[in-house]
């Protein structure tokens, strides 16, 4: 009885970021939106990095 309840929480594997259920530690949807958020990120800090010459 244990050993299955051990399985089903090995089994049971939720989104580190939204806490729904996914095989993946980080859905896709969280993953496109931590994408997203880096590249913007990213964005800024060149953004920041170079305020005299708008284009790159
Ligand atoms: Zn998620």
């Amino acid at each position: 009885m244990e050993e299955k309840e051990k399985k089903e929480e090995k089994k049971h594997v939720v989104c580190s970021i939204c806490g729904k259920p996914s095989e993946l530690t980080i859905c896709h949807a969280c993953e496109d939106k931590i994408r997203g958020e880096a590249v913007e990120k990213k964005h800024e800090i060149d953004k920041a990095g170079r305020t005299d010459s708008g284009r790159r």
